[in-house]
């Protein structure tokens, strides 16, 4: 599987093009807006978009949701249901966030823990880590150990719970119990900023590092 992160939205957030490459079909995960700069992306690597993946309902990560999917008529895959409430209030974050309009959308289909998405032959599987929000999900490829955290985890942070139904225990569980157990040696592309792994987060990142002593 290959990837490229793509910064959009005035939020800096990580829109990331994942494509197998026996088939070069593709995924785009949080397409937050910019959609013009998705679409080149897509075009220069000459892949076929087959699907758009959510990790959750906030607006940086969704906003070019639903012209990206309607233009290349592929279906919207995830967040987790409890999301819902998110997406169905788009116009409000938009107000919010401080963003222009957003077209609305439904997803095609909920994640729930457990879940696989396939990107051609390659396979996604499906972790549901609340806190941030209570239907975030996460997208971990095993076979190249690299995982699409949206906000859940950041470089040296924590996503924020102070937005509605948010909550700080549970995103630190999903943390510690979903995210860690799969290894220190796991790369991840978070939703903001620069890359990392588990490992040096276990050790470093001042929210979730392991206690020592
Ligand atoms: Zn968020
Ligand atoms: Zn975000």
């Amino acid at each position: 599987m290959k990837y490229r992160i793509i910064p959009v939205t005035p939020f800096q957030q990580n829109c990331t093009l994942l494509w197998c490459e026996q088939t070069m079909e593709a995924a785009v995960v949080d397409p937050g807006g910019d959609i013009e700069r998705i679409k080149a992306a897509i075009e220069e690597e000459g892949v076929k978009l087959t699907q758009v993946l959510l990790t959750h309902g906030h607006l940086d990560h969704v906003g070019g949701t639903a012209p990206l999917a309607r233009e290349a008529g592929v279906p919207i895959i995830g967040p987790h249901k409890e999301d819902a409430f998110w997406i169905d209030a788009l116009d409000q974050q938009s107000a919010m966030f401080g963003f222009g309009k957003v077209e609305a959308f439904t997803p095609d289909r909920w994640l729930e823990q457990g879940d696989t998405v396939s990107v051609g032959q390659e396979q996604l599987e499906v972790l549901f880590c609340p806190g941030h929000t209570p239907g975030h999900v996460v997208f971990f490829h095993r076979a190249s150990q690299l995982a699409q955290v949206g906000d859940v985890l950041f470089q040296g942070s924590i996503g924020r719970t102070d937005f509605p139904r948010g909550d700080h225990a549970t995103l630190i569980k999903s943390i510690r119990e979903g995210l860690f157990p799969l290894g220190d040696d796991v790369s991840f592309i978070p939703g903001h900023g620069p890359m990392s792994t588990f490992g040096e987060e276990r050790r470093t990142n001042p929210f979730v590092a392991d206690h020592r002593g």
